[in-house]
């Protein structure tokens, strides 16, 4: 067990600021949530704590109570409730919810944000069906670690905030540590609760969780001539932009099922998530996933389809007359679901070709967001042509694409026959495109990290973690933090996968 601190007075208040108001999940109805209580826990005991994300959030460090975080002792004013949600499994319709979390409610940062806090692996609650509602503390730090690392690399992410041991094993393969992750969102709803909605709830239902839907994340769209309109155009468009985001530093989020998207457009529920070692579109890291539906090259895919379950959902309240007949014809609603997500592929790519261009320094990395001007078609197929060298030589994506900061004016970019001509291609592109070789360089050093969250690494940082040395998983957090600085003493955690290791599986973070 890691070394950790012991519960602190049940009495200490970090400085919760809990909204009862309108912006409160529980200020839903009450078919959206069911009441959750913690499953008793020996010996609660902080294990990390995420101080930088608690200076954020306005609260104290060292007054968060390990029997808090751990769910049997929920702050005063908060009810804690686990969430009622359906979605598509792999494909399958199925009712859901949280099984194994608690959220504990909505505080507000001293910023003005609404953040959900909840605590995963708390224990059994009524959407449970028959797991046993725990977490061991491998996954869970695994949550913190790759939560971290997106952070780092500025891609919108649910967070951990704490970890805590309960004292109490939990059977898997073997006895682990069962554990707590309290985990921090700008908001928990899902795709998949919007199916929940729909198929349990009602039309009444689905319109309540769009107007907190848009309260919480979009209050744009309130202002818009059809707010549920926009409100749905503006998920499509934050799917469209996370993935093209994920694409471009190669995460493979594992688990793309319709429950696991979060509407706010955070990544959210990364269980058996990796990121790329050697490029490969086919790449899929997760032991459940046998098919491949969710590899590296089908997830802008998935996004639609699971895009086009929400829609489904949604459609009560896209028609025309923003819904209000239930007997009205739904074909202008389906005609106009159906154009917007055509569209999705058009503005995933899009996204795509902007982030490539900065990677390549043929932009620059400050001009790859949704505002900024498309990319040429040239400069999106050269990016695709390294692609497919890199595919065809195993190189290695983050380093390949680091390393093209050190070959902006001459030497190789990769190990494969057709690699210097493609080099040619693109310092003519660059030099045509008048940039010169020190800011080419500057822009592939602030679009191409250094650092990634490595499967060796995370594996060797969980696995000491687990055995009670937390060293390891803060030196790689510390290098996540800032992932395209350098690391004095941490170079190593640069460094490709070892040759020779066995392909990186992960299991589903149960
Ligand atoms: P996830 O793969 O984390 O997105 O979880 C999929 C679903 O399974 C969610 O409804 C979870 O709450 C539920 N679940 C996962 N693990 C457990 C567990 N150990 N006990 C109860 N429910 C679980
Ligand atoms: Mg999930």
């Amino acid at each position: 067990m890691p070394d950790a601190t012991p519960a602190a007075s049940p009495a200490a208040d970090p400085g919760w600021n809990w909204t009862t108001g309108p912006a409160a999940y529980t200020a839903l109805p009450e078919d959206f949530y069911a009441p959750a209580a913690a499953a008793p826990a020996p010996d609660p005991r902080t294990v990390w704590l995420n101080r930088p994300l608690c200076a954020e959030l306005g609260l104290d460090p060292d007054a968060l109570n390990a029997a808090t975080l751990v769910g049997v002792a929920p702050p005063a004013g908060t009810t804690p409730v686990a969430q009622a949600y359906a979605g598509h499994q792999f494909g399958n319709f199925t009712m859901l919810g949280d099984g194994r979390a608690m959220l504990l409610g909505t505080h507000t940062a001293p910023d003005g944000r609404a953040f959900d806090v909840a605590l995963k692996g708390s224990g059994p609650t009524d959407f449970a069906r028959g797991g046993d509602g725990l977490a061991p503390l491998g996954p869970v730090l695994r949550e913190v670690i790759f939560g971290e690392a997106l952070r780092g690399l500025g891609i919108p992410t649910t967070r951990a905030l704490a970890a805590a041991t309960t004292g109490r094993g939990v059977r898997r393969v073997d006895v682990e540590p069962g554990a707590v992750l309290t985990r921090v969102a700008a908001g928990h709803v899902r795709g998949g609760t919007f199916e929940y909605a729909a198929r349990f709830v009602g039309p009444a239902g689905t319109r309540a969780l769009a107007d907190h839907a848009i309260d919480r994340f979009f209050s744009e769209a309130h202002d818009a001539d059809h707010p549920y309109r926009a409100f749905f155009a503006a998920v499509c468009d934050r799917q469209a932009e996370l993935i093209a985001r994920w694409m471009a530093v190669g995460f493979v989020h594992g688990v793309m099922n319709t429950d696991n998207l979060a509407v706010s457009g955070e990544t959210i529920d990364f269980g058996p998530c990796a990121f790329l070692d050697a490029y490969a579109p086919d790449a899929c890291f997760s032991s459940i996933d046998r098919h491949g539906r969710y590899a590296y090259a089908n997830q802008p895919g998935i996004a639609q389809w699971n895009l086009t379950r929400m829609a489904e959902a949604l459609l009560p309240l896209l028609g025309p007359s923003r819904g209000q007949t239930p007997d009205e014809d739904p074909e202008p609603a389906v005609a106009w679901a159906t154009e917007v997500l055509h569209g999705f592929a058009g503005r995933y790519a899009a996204a795509w070709g902007r982030r490539f261009a900065a990677k390549l320094g043929l932009r620059d990395v400050g001009e790859a967001g949704p505002a900024a001007p498309a990319t040429d078609a040239g400069d999106v197929k050269l990016a695709e042509d390294l692609l497919g060298l890199m595919h065809a030589a195993g190189a290695d994506f983050t380093l390949t694409f680091r390393g093209l900061a050190d070959a902006v004016d001459a030497g190789p970019v990769l190990d494969h026959p057709d690699a210097a001509a493609w080099a040619e291609r693109w310092r003519t592109m660059l030099r045509d495109g008048g940039v010169p070789s020190d800011e080419a360089r500057r822009r592939i050093a602030a679009a191409n990290p250094r650092f990634i969250a490595r499967n060796h690494n995370v594996e060797a940082a969980i696995a000491a973690g687990v055995a009670g040395d937390l060293g390891p998983m803060d030196q790689l957090l510390s290098v996540l933090a800032e992932p395209f600085a350098e690391h004095a003493g941490s170079e190593g955690l640069a460094l490709a996968r070892p040759e020779g290791l066995p392909d990186h599986r992960t299991f589903c973070g149960t």
